[in-house]
């Protein structure tokens, strides 16, 4: 059997696929083709050429209906990473390409990155290390911390946390955030009761989550339903000393509107991993502005969670290679008319 993986993004430079395949046994053929960022549907379709799988990253690579139909060999498209904004899922209708992601490489790291924006927020770590590296703080202290930092410390007990996207990273935060002693409540619209009383979140609708929570953290994907779900009139429902905190995906958020609500003071501190685009423009007036605390996307990363990242999509290749279906199958509904044009996965 002659089978073709193709690798767009380098990743091959970190991870040997040729060994994993060789030591499971596959005759799988790996093509290095890495692809720009940012590279155009001609180009990621030229580069993919004849294999039968892609390891791609979908964040930067996109994988729209136009690429998606100009790859009749194509069975997988493996995405390195949890998001897969950009990869315009094939649906059962029209589809025989299976999609997959990594859903559970970095929920931890995520998570623990979240409560560390939100300790930055309520502490002021990264206000006060600024002013102490400016050599402000001396023997009489400094008036801007006793009058405009300290007012804006807080305790975490008893203050309420509204998580929207009750999944893998958001169920993480709750846990972490009760040890806090946080009241946790969340908005999410797919997912059971069941899964809210297990996480011990309340269950409410979007825009109560927004009146009532001290912090307000966004753990959903970016969906067509979810792009720009918080604009003007959402931010100014929130309470005017809360804290917005975004390690999901930049465009959730309307990042004009999310300047005027810092700016003119509809919400208190906004603290985020992610931007749109990315990385931020360097011109943009968020960086200006000392209560908008930003990481570059960063929020996923360790030596563990990478090296689970690297190995996985290869692991999804033989399992497509073998005829056994990705564990990180996205496009489930897909079997059936995968199954009449392959046979097998
Ligand atoms: P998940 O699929 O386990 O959970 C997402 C949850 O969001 C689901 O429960 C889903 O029902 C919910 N959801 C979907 N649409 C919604 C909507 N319109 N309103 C409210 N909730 C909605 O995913 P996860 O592993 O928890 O990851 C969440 C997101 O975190 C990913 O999509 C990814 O974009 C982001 N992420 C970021 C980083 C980083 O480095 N900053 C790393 C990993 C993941």
């Amino acid at each position: 059997m002659s089978f073709k993986a193709v690798d767009l993004l380098g990743i091959s430079m970190l991870i040997d696929y040729e060994a994993m395949f060789r030591e499971a046994g596959a005759e799988i053929e790996l093509v290095k083709n890495p692809c720009p960022l940012g590279a155009t549907e001609d180009e990621i379709i030229s580069a993919i050429g004849d294999a039968d799988a892609v390891i791609t990253q979908t964040t930067f690579q996109k994988f729209t209906k136009k690429v998606l139909g100009s790859l009749p060999k194509v069975r997988l498209v493996s995405s390195i990473g949890v998001g897969y904004d950009n990869l315009d899922v094939p649906a059962a209708t029209e589809a025989v390409i299976l999609a997959a992601n990594v859903p559970d490489a970095s929920t931890d790291e995520v998570a623990e990155h979240t409560l560390g924006l939100i300790l930055s927020c309520t502490r002021g770590i990264i206000e006060l290390n600024e002013i102490v590296k400016a050599g402000r703080w001396t023997a009489v202290g400094d008036p801007h911390i006793a009058g405009n930092v300290w007012p804006r410390l807080s305790r975490l007990r008893g203050q309420a946390l509204g998580i929207i996207g009750l999944g893998r990273i958001g169920q993480a935060v709750a846990s972490r955030a009760k040890a806090f002693g946080l009241t946790v409540m969340a908005y999410d619209p797919y997912i059971s009761t069941a899964v809210f009383e297990k996480a011990g979140a309340e269950n409410l609708g979007l825009a109560e989550l927004l009146e009532k929570s001290d912090i307000v953290s966004l753990h959903c994907p970016l969906t067509a339903e979810t792009n720009g779900m918080l604009g003007v009139a959402e931010l100014k429902k929130m309470k005017k000393t809360a804290c917005l905190i975004n390690t999901a995906r930049g465009a959730i958020v309307d990042f004009a509107a999310l300047f005027s609500a810092l700016k003119e003071g509809y919400i208190a501190m906004a603290a985020f991993d992610v931007t749109e685009p990315e990385p931020i423009e360097a011109s943009s007036p968020l960086l200006g502005l000392p209560n908008f605390i930003v990481t570059a996307h960063s929020a996923g990363i360790s030596p563990q969670a990478f090296s689970e990242l690297q190995r996985r999509p290869g692991y999804e290749v033989l399992r497509v290679y073998r005829g056994e279906w990705p564990v990180g199958l996205l496009n489930p509904e897909v079997k059936e008319s995968y199954l009449r044009k392959w046979k097998k996965p």
